[in-house]
């Protein structure tokens, strides 16, 4: 059997207001025609797929879409028009396809399951379209006012991709007149051939429209670890900003809030920026006992100032004394404040290590702590 895939890729996109075909925007390293192109090279199911493309986008898109074996048809002023050059040019094949299956090239996160589900619907019924169902209420109006309602049990979204008979599809364009205004395949066959059959969609399977469509929300993590030994006798040390009772202080150039060095070091990690060392060196005098917690601050501006903000962080801290338990519930806030997330989004945990090595010894403080962050691309 013998099933093509034809991408019309010719529209210029202008509602999503870039300066070139929005195809060619990248989401996440990879563009959106690469994108959807992919999910047919990958389908056993598609034999031939052809691209529809402008001869102004016909460079970019043979570069964006090297790795593939496709073809490409001329792009037509319209949507209909660039899939009938497409229709033509399968025709004049000595073998041409038995099935078609069209997708908008906006669409790159259409799944294996709807393309698999596609050729077996066309397959079974000679026409396939991908749809799903209403689930808001849905009525008809003019000026402003309500018309009519329709009953929502008939109403349906159509999504792409659409297969169906070859020949008959063919045919069919052969057809359409100056007066047909069709803004999918299905009306063409709907038209001139008969009713086509529906099967269901996703609601992933979205069409990138508008500009806000392209942007991916991406996550990232990162891990952080600081250590930092007992030295003179002192009243306090310092975790997460609060100043904890004990009768040797930190080691250390700042105030050895061995807490917020962790955490800095995960979130700088996570972002793909250098750690603390680079950003606060204790070379520097200006960090002579710092406050640990104003330089978590500037961590946060630097993250914030790359686009990324903070979902949650978690820190395990390894002491066997002090006691940690009754400051915990502050050394939360202060770290929730200072990242503008909740409380709940700050996990922290500390325990001793049973007695064992240089924890256990009580000659330092060990921590390791985890972030995660989000950024819009
Ligand atoms: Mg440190």
């Amino acid at each position: 059997m013998n099933i093509a895939a034809i991408i019309p890729a010719a529209g210029s996109g202008s509602r999503a207001g870039f300066s070139k075909n929005k195809i060619l925007q990248k989401i996440g390293g990879s563009s959106v025609i690469a994108r959807t192109v992919s999910a047919f090279a990958q389908n056993a199911g598609i034999s031939r797929i052809v691209v529809c493309a402008n001869e102004a986008d016909r460079k970019d898109l043979a570069r964006e879409l090297a790795p593939f074996d496709l073809c490409f048809a001329s792009g037509g002023a319209t949507r209909t028009e660039s899939v009938k050059n497409a229709l033509g040019l399968l025709a004049a094949l000595p073998c041409p396809p038995d099935y078609v299956l069209i997708h908008d090239a906006a669409r790159p996160f259409v799944s294996q399951k709807v393309i698999n589900d596609c050729i077996d619907t066309v397959r079974q019924f000679g026409s396939a379209v991908c749809a799903l169902p209403c689930t808001d209420t849905a009525v008809l109006a003019e000026s402003g006012f309500i018309s009519d309602t329709v009953e929502r049990d008939k109403l349906f979204t159509l999504q792409t991709p659409q297969g169906f008979a070859f020949a008959p599809l063919y045919e069919a364009y052969g057809k359409i007149t100056e007066s047909d205004a069709f803004t999918d395949d299905s009306g063409v066959y709907k038209k001139y051939v008969t009713p086509p059959r529906l099967f269901a969609g996703e609601k992933g399977n979205i069409k990138l429209t508008f500009a806000e469509d392209f942007q991916m929300e991406t996550y990232r993590t990162g891990i952080g670890t600081d250590t930092h030994a007992f030295g003179a006798e002192k009243d306090h040390i310092v975790l997460g900003g609060v100043k904890i009772p004990s009768q040797r202080g930190l080691i250390a150039h700042s105030d050895g809030d061995v807490l917020c060095h962790a955490l800095m070091d995960a979130l700088l990690s996570a972002a793909g920026l250098a750690d603390i060392g680079h950003h606060f060196p204790d070379t520097d005098p200006a960090y002579k006992d710092a406050d640990s917690l104003a330089l978590l601050a500037r961590v946060y501006a630097l993250l914030q100032e790359r686009g990324f903000s903070v979902v949650n962080v978690s820190a395990a801290i390894s002491a066997e004394r002090p006691k940690l338990a009754p400051y915990i519930a502050q050394v939360k806030k202060n770290l929730a404040d200072v990242l503008h997330i909740s409380e709940q989004c700050v996990g922290i945990s500390a325990g001793t290590n049973e007695g064992l090595g240089y924890i256990g010894r009580g000659e330092g403080i060990t921590v390791f702590a985890n972030a995660l962050l989000r950024s819009v691309f």
